[in-house]
């Protein structure tokens, strides 16, 4: 057990969603703050003089002065096979599909490679200060099986699940209803709730699960009513045409997951750009969550997702921020956020970064239901820290200069920065990235 640390820097942790560039009540923010932390949780967050009076003797004292230091960040969508189709060139989506990612998922059948690549995963999400994340692996048992034994030995607070799909894709690349349903109640069996895992029931989109695979899809999802479910919607024209060619039944590509009963406050639906009213109104009565993909949704070209229509609108739609690794190009939220941001613009909107830095931290952990253990740095949280360097390369250092408010620095730390600002990487209490 590691003795008890107080972190000292300047603090800041959303209550909830800013509501404008001004919204000062959205926030705590200390600015000779000390955290006390002690066996992987929060325990005390204030003026460091006085955590410093109240913390128990012998406690060690981490000073990250001038840098911030924030809750670690959250990526609720990414591909843990796909870390080697990254930049990989093509028209749109579904010609991306079937010429890198169907082909380089089949090399997960080995678990040797799973092992390599997991460990390479959770070094990049260190590097980036991303401490928990949401992960599609691929259709093999083994991939689910190196990724959460990867996030054991680590520590971290991760969600992920073996894909399932039995059809439109390479045969190798496939399961069946049956396999889908028996291999993912093992990763089940094997993973959730040990260590900090949780496994996510994942059908990859309705192009590649048959009828019956949808309806085995549903019986998990009403057998493990606690587990998250993840999957793609309308990320592009054609895949929707396909979807509703492959599912002539439904209403539309959202009503094709409401048959099977896959819609709840746990689902997460990767993109959701190009969704009628009428699914918008089933994502808010469902609480089914839309997850956007800036730097995925540029990169294919799927399409502007509408930020504020969703969050403005009679009955808002939940969204939460990801990077889509591998149809994303970067492992940065910040980067993510940068690209957000750029979307709105050409849509006429404007997204604050206050509300950038809520959406990384609380707002993705709100998505996630788990605000009760991640994204805030409130008293009994987990120590998932994220520490920023607003100073970390000359030109951030020269624009740095001309800074002179908390919501300039969040700006500049979005618009410019990498993993380079990420001065260190805290994971349950301890600090990760400096050892990388
Ligand atoms: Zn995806």
């Amino acid at each position: 057990m590691t003795p008890p640390r107080i972190l000292r820097g300047r603090l800041l942790s959303f209550n909830r969603r800013p509501l404008s560039i001004s919204d000062t009540e959205s926030y705590v923010y200390e600015d000779d703050g000390g955290l006390l932390i002690s066996g992987g949780r929060i325990l005390a967050f204030g003026p460091f003089e006085t955590i410093l009076l109240d913390a128990p003797e012998g406690a060690e004292i981490v000073d990250h002065r001038p840098n911030l230091i924030l809750p670690g960040l959250i990526d609720t969508h990414l591909h843990f096979p796909q870390m080697q189709v990254v930049g990989s060139y093509a028209a749109n989506l579904l010609e991306w599909l079937n010429t890198y990612t169907f082909v380089e998922e089949q090399r997960f059948a080995d678990p040797a490679h799973g092992a390599r690549i997991a460990v390479s995963f959770f070094d990049e999400m260190i590097r980036q200060g991303t401490t928990t994340a949401v992960a599609y692996c691929s259709v093999h048992k083994a991939s689910a099986d190196a990724y959460f034994a990867e996030a054991s030995k680590r520590n971290m607070l991760m969600l992920g699940g073996k894909v399932l799909m039995d059809c439109n894709a390479p045969e190798v690349l496939t399961d069946t209803p049956q396999s889908a349903y028996d291999d993912t109640k093992a990763v089940i069996a094997d993973w959730h709730g040990k260590a900090r895992n949780h496994v996510v029931i994942s059908p990859r989109f309705a192009l590649t699960s048959s009828h019956e695979q949808m309806e085995v899809t549903g019986a998990l999802a009403r057998e493990f009513p606690d587990l998250h479910i993840q999957t793609h919607l309308s990320e592009n024209t054609a895949e929707i045409e396909r979807a509703l060619e492959l599912y002539p039944e439904a209403q539309d590509y959202t009503d094709i997951y409401a048959r099977y009963d896959l819609l709840g406050a746990k689902t997460l639906l990767g993109h959701a750009i190009h969704l009628s009213e009428r699914e918008r109104d089933v994502l808010n009565e469902t609480g089914a969550v839309a997850v956007h993909c800036p730097t995925s949704n540029l990169f294919l070209g799927s399409g502007l997702f509408p930020f504020k229509d969703y969050e403005t609108r009679e009955k808002p739609v939940r969204i939460a921020v990801a990077t889509d690794i591998g149809g994303g190009t970067s492992y940065s939220m910040l980067k993510t956020m940068d690209e957000a941001y750029k979307i709105q613009q050409l849509r006429g909107e404007r997204l604050n970064p206050l509300e950038s830095f809520f959406a990384m931290t609380l707002g993705n952990a709100e998505a996630l239901s788990l605000a009760d253990r991640i994204g805030t740095l409130d008293p009994d949280s987990d120590a998932d820290l994220v520490v920023l360097d607003a100073r970390a390369t000359p030109a951030m250092a020269l624009k740095m200069d001309a800074v002179s408010t908390l919501a300039e620095e969040l700006f500049l730390l979005q618009t410019m920065g990498d993993d380079r600002a990420i001065a260190e990487t805290y994971v349950a209490g301890n600090p990760v990235k400096s050892g990388l």
